[in-house]
């Protein structure tokens, strides 16, 4: 564990992730994002990129990429048990997101440690999100759609996702790539850097679907360790939980489970 201005840092590399057998196998599409290696998701909660992005975090690691999680806030009121107190909270689900990252086989996880259901896309967030993609400098940054839906699909939406989405978007362009915004993290030797692409979920109008057919069982097993978050149900009952979501967004699609994505492809030339 690595300390960085009370911020903190685990590695998972050392921790021999387990996989579920028949899961290491490398599927052999051609895929335009084949070339990448590094991804960053960025979003408000624990749980919050199980829910969303991770069979294809899952199926990221399985094909050797480095993934790592910044995590916004630190999930202190993600509870309906009066028993627990908000610092108790935190810490199981600091647990229970390490226990997932194993699980998926993540590089890092950095916790900002923000108070949960407070987040705002300050420049102070933005600041902390520049300094971990400039650390950590991803191809592919995912995170949550920074605007709120209200057809009523998904609820009206919770405002740490949406503040999670507009601090990392505004951290990806133009912070992280200009080095006269935020000089200071210069002298931490943390250099400019131009992410590829954003992939954006929960967005109304996804255009990227990922096949996680191969990865569903991972990432069941991630989810599965939220335990504060799952309402007591089993790996098993999660696992239905997740293909039933994952059927529905592969509809139409020549894959049996997918996740959906809004695809930005930031380094190309302008029309
Ligand atoms: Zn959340």
């Amino acid at each position: 564990m690595m300390t960085t201005r009370g911020k903190f840092t685990e590695n998972l590399q050392s921790l021999n992730v387990p996989r579920t057998p028949g899961e290491r196998e490398v599927t052999q599409e051609k895929e335009h994002v084949r070339e990448y290696s590094r991804a960053m998701v960025v979003v408000a909660h624990p749980d919050d990129a199980e829910f969303g992005c991770s069979g294809t975090v899952a199926k990221w690691c399985g094909e050797g990429w480095e993934v790592v999680y910044v995590l916004c806030t630190d999930g202190s009121k993600g509870t309906g048990d009066r028993q627990l107190t908000a610092r108790d909270l935190a810490r199981i689900r600091r647990q229970e997101q390490l226990a997932a990252a194993e699980v998926l086989g993540l590089k890092e996880v950095v916790f900002l440690g923000h108070e949960d259901a407070m987040l705002e896309p300050t420049l102070e967030l933005r600041k902390e999100i520049t300094r971990e993609i400039r650390r950590y400098r991803p191809d592919i940054l995912v995170c949550t759609t920074p605007q709120r839906n209200l057809d009523g699909g998904w609820g009206v939406g919770h405002p740490d996702h949406l503040a999670a989405g507009e601090a990392a978007l505004s951290a990806v362009f133009p912070t992280a790539r200009d080095h006269l915004t935020f000089p200071e993290l210069l002298g931490e030797g943390l250099e400019p850097h131009k992410v590829s692409e954003v992939w954006v979920m929960m967005h109304p109008e996804p255009d990227q679907f990922v096949d996680v057919t191969d990865y569903i069982c991972t990432s069941a097993k991630a989810l599965a360790q939220h335990t504060s978050q799952i309402g007591g149900k089993g790996e098993k009952e999660v696992g239905e939980m997740m293909r039933e979501w994952r059927r529905r967004r592969a509809e139409g699609k020549p894959m049996e489970y997918a996740e959906a994505f809004k695809r930005i492809i930031l380094d190309r030339p302008r029309p």
